[in-house]
């Protein structure tokens, strides 16, 4: 009788325990987060809130809302720029897609190119892609120094025609959509000195037989560059005037295997035109 009792006390307590254990686990407030982070973009919301998308090194892809940051005085000052490097702190909510974000600081200024216009330009391409390749809450450390090294150089030279040519170049290798660089896809002469042929919707390089109508080409000096990238950091790379033409081509080609990977158009794209 006496042990029968017993087990029953012990059992009410277990059941006891774990009913107020969930229940105050329900309570407490979820611990906040911090991770070093580049802003990717961010949205007005509502009168004095703002949604951000940031990378977080630690965290991958994650929006939140930074409640107050459109009042004329709040606290996250420019910390909320495109593209800015900065540490930020947040607190998940297991109901909620979007993250609270409680503060941020800056890291290093990227001012010069995000208050210029044609360099600005530049930068809203590496958010635009950024933000669509990759997925949420992916811990991508690769693309997180790629993306910071670009916006570094575009802020360093004021110039972004290298800068953008090695992050789409990057971005297509990271993401492992690169087609080979030294043979046509379809009939596997290679190229040699000649060009090369690429669109949107086919993957590969084309040689001049097999290239279809309406392609663009890629010449061997754009190739060359492509090689050069492969094989350096971008700030070690001397930019040079005679570059231009293939940095471009390689840029070109670069977004135009981006827009075919995520299956729509960049719309910064045409803005890159304008300045
Ligand atoms: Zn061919």
């Amino acid at each position: 009788m006496i042990i029968t009792i017993a087990l029953r006390v012990r059992a009410f307590r277990t059941e006891c325990c774990k009913w107020s254990g969930a229940a105050s686990a329900r309570r407490l407030p979820m611990p906040a987060r911090e991770t070093e982070a580049i802003i990717l973009k961010t949205f007005p919301l509502g009168e004095a809130d703002r949604l951000v998308s940031f990378l977080g090194l630690s965290s991958g892809r994650v929006r939140g809302v930074a409640a107050g940051a459109r009042r004329l005085k709040n606290r996250y000052g420019s910390t909320l720029e495109v593209l800015s490097h900065v540490q930020i702190w947040y607190v998940e909510k297991e109901t909620r897609e979007l993250v609270r974000i409680q503060q941020a600081e800056l890291l290093e200024s990227f001012h010069k190119a995000q208050s210029d216009y044609g360099l600005s330009t530049g930068l809203a391409v590496v958010s635009e892609v950024s933000e669509l390749i990759l997925p949420e809450h992916e811990v991508s450390e690769p693309m997180f120094r790629l993306i910071l090294l670009a916006t570094r150089e575009v802020e360093r030279t004021g110039d972004w025609t290298l800068a953008l040519s090695y992050f789409a170049f990057w971005t297509v290798r990271l993401g492992g959509w690169l087609p080979r660089f030294d043979r046509c896809v379809a009939c596997g002469t290679p190229f040699g000195s000649k060009p090369a042929f690429y669109d949107a919707h086919q993957s590969g390089l084309f040689c001049e037989k097999c290239r279809r109508p309406g392609m663009k080409p890629l010449h061997v000096e754009a190739r060359n560059l492509a090689e050069h990238f492969a094989g350096e950091r971008l700030d070690r790379i001397e930019y040079e005037k005679s570059m231009q033409a293939s940095a471009r081509e390689l840029r070109e080609a670069g977004l135009a295997w981006i827009e075919s990977h995520v299956e729509r158009k960049l719309t910064t794209r045409a803005l890159l035109e304008t300045t």
